[in-house]
């Protein structure tokens, strides 16, 4: 026999509009999103440019607020935080991996994985980090400068960096944007391990179908709202 796994929400979004004030016009990004995601799961959201992608994975990360409905993360609601408790959160909570990778130039691989964890002691930092780096399988790489390394490996940094305060959730936004097919699979590879072996949810923004297409569920947006969440039962992860 076996067990059914249990369903621990982690993020919980109930009608979340965002309205930006444009000059005197209001631009609704968002205009009712009502989204479940499960600890475990991974994730692609998906839609046209300007559909609300980039907004969405702003609300999700905590660096902005809905304007109304509500968000729940890991059993905390986000709308009654305050801007630290919002940044200490987001500290604990959230790995972010960008498209630019946006790694320190003059710092060394190890250094810019260390960077999240100001509170920790030196030795401590250090080995969490090479801990980190070895995961993501750049061990042998921590002494080098981003100039020094190539553009899969740099988004190797950014994932180790994401992870170096374990959080539950990976947020990422176009990740394997600035890479060739073939490097960009290889990241993706490295989401999947991440989500299957140590259970972390993922959740990534993609306009890109190979990517989309290894996701175990597709959230797809037109014009701020969600038009199709579908789970993919043929996905790698
Ligand atoms: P996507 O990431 O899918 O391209 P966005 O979330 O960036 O979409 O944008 C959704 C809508 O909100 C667009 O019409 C965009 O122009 C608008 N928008 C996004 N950010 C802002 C902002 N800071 N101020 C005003 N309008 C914005």
């Amino acid at each position: 026999m076996t067990a059914t796994p249990v369903e621990r929400p982690l993020i919980e979004l109930r009608d979340v509009q965002k309205l930006y004030k444009l000059g005197g016009e209001g631009v609704r990004a968002l205009n009712g999103v009502s989204v479940t995601i499960n600890h475990g799961e991974m994730v692609a959201i998906v839609g046209p440019s300007g559909s609300g992608k980039s907004t969405l994975m702003h609300i999700l990360g905590c660096l902005d607020r809905p304007t109304s409905g509500s968000y729940v993360l890991d059993g905390g609601d986000v709308q009654s935080y305050g801007d630290d408790a919002l940044a200490e959160i987001r500290r604990a909570k959230i790995g972010f991996v960008f498209q630019q990778f946006n790694l320190l130039p003059r710092m060394t691989a190890l250094q810019n994985v260390f960077l999240p964890m100001i509170y920790t002691r030196a030795k401590e930092r250090e080995r969490r980090a090479m801990e980190s780096l070895e995961r993501v399988g750049l061990g042998h790489r921590a002494g080098h400068r981003p100039t020094e390394l190539s553009g899969g490996e740099q988004q190797r940094v950014a994932i180790a960096r994401a992870l170096v305060n374990k959080p539950p959730v990976l947020l990422a936004d176009e990740p394997t944007g600035n890479l060739d097919t073939k490097v960009g699979a290889a990241i993706m590879e490295v989401f999947r391990q991440l989500n299957a072996e140590d259970g972390i949810t993922v959740i990534l923004i993609t306009h890109d179908p190979t990517v989309s297409a290894s996701a175990r569920r597709v959230i797809s947006m037109r014009d701020g709202a969600v038009v199709s969440d579908v789970k993919q039962a043929g996905a790698k992860a």
